[in-house]
């Protein structure tokens, strides 16, 4: 795995508000990419990462909702769940909603109740452009409907009422400003 991961945008970024564009080929230095963005959100202990997060116009996202990879890295990951997806589309997604306190590295410093489909099923293609659709519910399911939301320029604050939402962003930025850098 790459040793250099790529810098996190956080909010208020304007590049995390963008529609980021279809993948069309997979070149080597898209491969590559890749490797930074798993590097990037094992390095952040993140367990999904898209790919607007750290610059890049693409639609595409990385997503390990397996224990955690901690210093001895590899062991603890579960490889079932590590998966890279191109251009995801969600194809269908329940009518039971599921709560979950969700997490975002470019929302640092707060942790919101977002409100989603608790089953959805996406289709999406893999880095040898093989399509596969997969239904998912739980943890995964929230996962990868917050990447999604990435790729069309929604971060998880977006999803809460007008007045949570001012709440949030004030805490945002107030987190901001005590860790500067
Ligand atoms: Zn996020």
């Amino acid at each position: 795995m790459s040793k250099r991961g790529f810098k996190i945008l956080t909010y208020p970024n304007k590049f995390l508000h963008r529609v980021a564009q279809e993948v069309v080929d997979i070149s080597d230095d898209l491969v590559k990419k890749v490797d930074r963005m798993w590097t990037t959100m094992y390095k952040n202990r993140g367990i999904g990462l898209a790919a607007p997060q750290v610059g890049l116009d693409m639609r595409l996202v990385v997503i390990d909702v397996g224990p955690k990879v901690s210093k001895d890295e590899g062991k603890l990951q579960n490889p079932f769940n590590k998966v890279v997806m191109i251009n995801p589309v969600i194809k269908a997604a329940s009518e039971e909603l599921y709560e979950y306190e969700e997490g975002c590295l470019s929302v640092p410093g707060i942790q919101v109740c977002v409100e989603r489909p608790e089953e959805v099923t996406v289709k999406f293609f893999d880095l040898s452009l093989k399509e596969h659709e997969i239904t998912a519910s739980g943890i995964l399911a929230v996962c990868m409907q917050h990447e999604i939301d990435h790729l069309d320029g929604v971060l998880m604050i977006d999803h809460l009422p007008i007045r949570e939402r001012e709440m949030a962003i004030e805490e945002i930025l107030d987190y901001k400003e005590k860790h500067r850098k």
